[in-house]
């Protein structure tokens, strides 16, 4: 034997460690277009992919945090084949790393801007009664650069990266990362209630914003790329309770629960509770009421 079982050690943690440190080089040059030919990263993935399952060197892995990071966003740029080979490559890998010791916020933001392109709306103009599909290429004017717009992801790929969020959150993993990504979904959607809200009060504090304010308020927050990253968190949350994760909601919450429950205004028996909260017409109706008609007091 060329070496002892003391001197392999240190030689595979060597190994493993100028693997990862390749893993990022190449794809950051992918990334930066200093290389287009993605069969060496694929490669790259093989041999990580190994050392997991043969359990060698996995301590080196919990040093280099950044690799499931440039992993997700290598999920933006690369195409379909690669694409598989990198959900599958971060299936086997995700529990050997622990989410509270990287940014597990980066890590989630590349997997919802990915499945984010793959998402199709049907949105309806209320006053030309249009209804129209929108994505979020033609719909959002502001998305990051690194997002990779002009690289589309297609039906197959976003299922099978929406069964790898949806296998973490059934804790196939660990609790923790079940945990962590709960929170990481229930703060983007957060983010967007904030960005209307905040745009509310800013415009209207004491009056009330007409009914062309509030419209193009709404559409304005379409035009956001955060709306398309808390759309596919929406997609992905099956349960309303993990909105709890969000602090943002447990403050909302906290304060909501010292105001009366609302009352639906179109009712206005001062019983009927009421379920929605129409931001043009500024009413709060029940569900019934709000698939038919928005009356507030002042209108009656
Ligand atoms: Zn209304
Ligand atoms: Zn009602």
């Amino acid at each position: 034997m060329l070496f002892n079982r003391v001197q392999l050690q240190p030689l595979q943690s060597y190994v493993c460690f100028q693997m990862v440190s390749a893993v990022e080089r190449e794809i950051v040059s992918l990334r930066d277009r200093v290389k287009r030919n993605y069969s060496y990263v694929c490669g790259l993935m093989v041999m990580l992919v190994k050392i997991c399952e043969s359990r060698k060197g996995l301590e080196v892995f919990s040093l280099r945090n950044g690799l499931l990071i440039i992993l997700s966003e290598l999920l933006l740029f690369a195409p379909q084949i690669v694409q598989l080979q990198t959900i599958e490559t971060m299936s086997t890998l995700l529990k050997h790393f622990k989410p509270n010791t990287f940014d597990c916020s980066q890590f989630m933001h590349n997997i919802l801007a990915t499945i984010a392109k793959a998402i199709v709306l049907q949105i309806k103009d209320k006053i030309t009664r249009k209804i129209s599909s929108q994505k979020m290429e033609t719909h959002a004017s502001d998305v990051p650069q690194y997002w990779r717009i002009d690289r589309q992801i297609n039906a197959e790929t976003a299922h099978l990266l929406v069964k790898f969020v949806e296998d973490i959150t059934t804790s196939k993993f660990t609790e923790n990362w079940a945990n962590a990504v709960k929170t990481e979904l229930a703060n983007t959607i957060m983010q967007l209630a904030q960005f209307v809200t905040l745009n509310s009060s800013s415009s209207s504090n004491l009056i009330e914003p007409s009914v062309a304010d509030a419209v193009s308020r709404t559409a304005q927050s379409l035009k956001t790329s955060q709306f398309w990253l808390s759309v596919a968190s929406l997609a992905l949350i099956s349960d309303p309770k993990w909105l709890e994760f969000a602090p943002l909601w447990r403050t909302l919450k906290a304060r909501r629960s010292q105001e009366p429950d609302p009352l639906c205004e179109n009712h206005d028996d001062g019983q009927t509770l009421a379920h929605f909260r129409c931001e043009v017409c500024l009413t709060n109706l029940c569900r019934e009421c709000f698939t038919i008609l928005h009356l507030n007091k002042t209108k009656k």
